[in-house]
């Protein structure tokens, strides 16, 4: 799965220079040089993360901040602040509007991934493509797999999607709406009923190995994977 990253900079040499760093490093770029602009974008489609100018004509870094984290949709996006400004006074009213870190103007763009990758590591484990393994439950994104003590598992492509998103989330209760989101994909106009019938496969697939325990409903609010099959 490729990470999409919106970068919304007014500075071309800056922008250029982002743009080719995170090409190189794997990611797809989006660009977008007033917030204006990348408030039109995200309209049209959820980016993974943005990195964000504080100092930008029209409507400023901060300002946009503001918006998306009033939002239903768009309030979960990380956001990572660019700026020139030090001071510990701006980083505080930066980290107070919601983003999840703040890099200072100038600096390099391996200082750059390696943020982005702490970022997305913390609040999007799914992306990370790193194995998970719970409760003799392993999901290896690497190789697309599911398996229990080594021994492979066939799932169907939602199933696996949701069973790596919410292992990635575990012991947190995902609503179906925000399960649609994040597993079907932004603006897809599904019922949220169709998430309950991917869960039952789910179930019975994981009951085959004596795993469906793990998955839990959560009375009138969603679904979590549990860390501890005891609990329920
Ligand atoms: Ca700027």
């Amino acid at each position: 799965m490729t990470t999409n990253i919106l970068i919304v900079e007014d500075e071309p040499a800056i922008q250029e220079m982002i743009t080719y760093s995170l090409q190189n490093a794997g990611y797809n770029v989006l660009q977008a040089d007033k917030a204006e602009q990348a408030l039109s974008m995200i309209k049209n489609k959820l980016p993974d993360l943005i990195l964000l100018d504080w100092m930008l004509p029209g409507m400023n870094g901060i300002e946009f901040a503001k918006i998306l984290r009033s939002d239903l949709r768009t309030k979960l996006i990380p956001i990572i602040m660019l700026t020139a400004r030090a001071e510990e006074a701006d980083k505080v009213k930066g980290l107070e509007v919601g983003a999840d870190d703040y890099v200072t103007k100038p600096f390099s763009p391996r200082e750059l991934i390696a943020r982005i990758k702490a970022v997305l590591r913390r609040r999007s484990p799914e992306l990370s493509g790193e194995k998970i393994e719970i409760n003799g439950l392993c999901v290896d994104p690497a190789i697309h797999a599911v398996s229990v003590n080594g021994q492979e598992i066939a799932l169907g492509p939602t199933e696996y999607r949701l069973l790596h998103f919410m292992m990635s989330h575990a012991d947190r209760v995902y609503s179906r709406s925000q399960l649609l989101d994040k597993v079907w994909g932004d603006h897809v106009f599904i019922e949220e009923r169709t998430v309950d019938v991917h869960i039952r496969r789910l179930r019975k697939v994981l009951k085959t190995v004596e795993k469906d325990q793990l998955l839990q409903t959560v009375r009138g609010a969603g679904y979590r994977f549990s860390l501890s099959k005891s609990n329920s």
